[in-house]
């Protein structure tokens, strides 16, 4: 039972209030400025919400979120932030919604904000940690350290908050080698859930300035599935959930270039499932028989079904196995492998 009413076995509705830049100390060297809307300001929140819930398939029955994106929340200054509290304080009283969540900066968090969130039904804070390299932090004008974003989850940790991270491959001076020393550490910090963002050239932005310069390169399409790919299995491997990987697609989005492909996601899986097929048709030779969960079927067979045209198989679907495993079955022998079976193949 949430807020008095029975929870359905619903996804959560997550309710976005974006704060726009809110809270930021520094302009980082990717992020898109004219993106920047007006922030939301408190007291169009309890509207905002009304209005969100009315567009959403039964509300009543699922957990409903209230999650302030897009600026540097514990950034925003206290007066003004402590309308943004208590104004979620009083949604939760009503029981409009569940909790809330916040996204924010390593170099942002303090006992004391994390306490001031938890009194005010924060479940949850994001960090944009982006990479655990301090020479790609300076190269991105982060303005944070390695040490600052490992301080910080570690307290949302001890707070009781859930833990959300963000991180980017593809930031200036980042290889696959230190990528991935970055998501290793991330792992170690035990999130609870993570984005994956590769970087792309978005207008208006200082890195549009340096790829125009030819100081900087983005990543092929190709290496940013690969390093997400990577990045999701080592963390899933943690236990950590996957909310997002690539930015989604929005009509005011001006990419200039890098790696954005608007079923990135999709992507990243059907590679992870190209890898898997290939190590069994090596395995058990072309023309042997893979098997999967039905909702993992759409990655075995790949984007367009470029998978199942490139190596020789056929398919069939099984509900009893677990998802993110094939079965392999040829007229001699049989083998099963999983994600987890093949991080040193992916990077
Ligand atoms: S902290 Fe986040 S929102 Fe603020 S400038 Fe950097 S990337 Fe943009």
């Amino acid at each position: 039972m949430q807020g008095g009413i029975a929870i359905a076995g619903l996804s959560p509705v997550v309710i976005p209030v974006f704060v726009s830049n809110l809270g930021c100390t520094h302009r980082c060297i990717f992020c898109d400025q004219s993106q920047f809307s007006p922030p939301m300001p408190p007291e169009g929140v309890p509207a905002l919400v009304d209005d969100f819930l009315a567009h959403c398939r039964r509300p009543d029955e699922r957990r409903r979120i209230l999650a302030f994106y897009g600026g540097s929340f514990t950034g925003i200054a206290p007066r003004l932030l402590e309308g943004y509290l208590s104004v979620t304080a009083r949604l939760l009283s009503e029981g409009r919604i569940h909790g809330a969540k916040a996204s924010t900066r390593p170099d942002m968090v303090s006992p004391s904000i994390l306490h001031a969130l938890g009194r005010n039904g924060f479940t949850e804070l994001e960090l944009g940690i982006q990479s655990m390299d301090d020479a790609v932090l300076a190269a991105s004008l982060r303005g944070h350290s390695r040490d600052d974003a490992t301080r910080a989850c570690t307290l949302v940790k001890e707070s009781g908050m859930r833990l959300g991270i963000q991180i980017m491959p593809g930031l200036p001076g980042e290889d696959a080698a230190n990528f991935q020393q970055t998501v290793e550490e991330v792992a170690r910090l035990r999130p609870d859930s993570a984005r994956i963002y590769p970087v792309v050239v978005l207008g208006g932005t200082r890195l549009e300035g340096l790829f125009l310069q030819g100081e900087y390169r983005p990543l092929t399409l190709e290496e940013a599935v690969s390093r997400a790919l990577y990045a999701s299995v080592v963390l899933e491997g943690h236990g950590c959930t996957i909310l997002r990987m690539g930015l989604p697609a929005s009509p005011g989005l001006r990419v200039i270039a890098g790696p954005f492909h608007p079923a990135f996601g999709f992507l990243v899986r059907a590679r992870g499932y190209r890898i898997m097929a290939q190590r069994m048709t090596d395995v058990l030779g072309g023309g042997c028989e893979l098997t999967v969960n039905p909702r993992d079927l759409p990655e075995l067979l790949g984007y367009r079904r470029n998978t199942l045209l490139e190596l020789s198989f056929s398919y069939r679907s099984d509900d009893t196995l677990p998802r993110g495993f094939i079965r392999a079955k040829s007229a001699r022998e049989s083998a099963c492998i999983q994600l987890q079976d093949i991080l040193e193949y992916i990077l």
